[in-house]
């Protein structure tokens, strides 16, 4: 079965998923956007008001400045693959609680497995703390490179994050962006992370 597929098959079990009460209170549920074979995959919180209404991640104004800073590095959403820790909108937009990601976190690994990118980005704290497993605030993680599962993993900040925090925080992303763009360039250009086809033992 080809990556595309298996996600295809995956976005279908997750449609009807109730393995947590969101189940009760979402509209659509958020599986995730892009290519199928992206080198590189954004990693976000949750699906907000947008994002349940219309069921693809990244659609209200944070996913409109994803885009933009997605174009500043050559990249246009359909070339990268985006996706969030929670699947389906946790009510007025809270937190993720920890037994929704726990319940929730089993799609995210798969993808990740699926699309197999040379880079991860993990958008915010929520992202940052489940794949890298540190409770280091992103605000320290930022705009460092982590060796991932033979992978690299770079944090940066939630786009939210930059939309409240103004222009320090906006070219903080960035520059962050712009390591991400120079580590992919550097990485093999034949298509074959060396973590190709590795499952993933990451979330416990
Ligand atoms: N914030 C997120 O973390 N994800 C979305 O899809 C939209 C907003």
């Amino acid at each position: 079965m080809t990556a595309n597929t298996e996600l295809a098959e995956l976005a279908g079990i997750a449609a009807t998923c109730v393995r947590c009460p969101l189940s009760a209170t979402r509209t659509t549920v958020v599986f995730g956007t892009g290519s199928p074979d992206a080198d590189m995959m954004f990693i976000g919180e949750a699906p907000g008001f947008h994002e349940d209404q219309q069921g693809e991640p990244f659609v209200g104004a944070a996913g409109k400045l994803l885009d933009q800073l997605l174009a500043e590095i050559g990249l246009k959403r359909e070339e990268v693959y985006i996706a969030n820790v929670l699947k389906c909108r946790p009510p007025g937009n809270r937190d993720p609680r920890p037994e929704e990601i726990e319940e929730c976190k089993g799609y995210l690994r798969r993808q990740l497995e699926l699309v197999d990118p040379k880079v991860v980005i993990t958008l915010g704290n929520f992202a940052t703390k489940l794949l890298l497993k540190r409770d280091v605030g992103i605000t320290k993680l930022r705009g460092q490179v982590f060796p991932w599962w033979n992978r690299r993993l770079i944090p940066t900040f939630h786009p939210a994050a930059a939309l409240r925090g103004g222009e320090r925080v906006l070219a903080q992303m960035r520059a962050d962006l712009a390591v991400a763009r120079a580590v992919l360039d550097e990485s093999s250009p034949d298509g074959a992370a060396e973590g190709d086809g590795e499952q993933l033992g990451l979330f416990g």
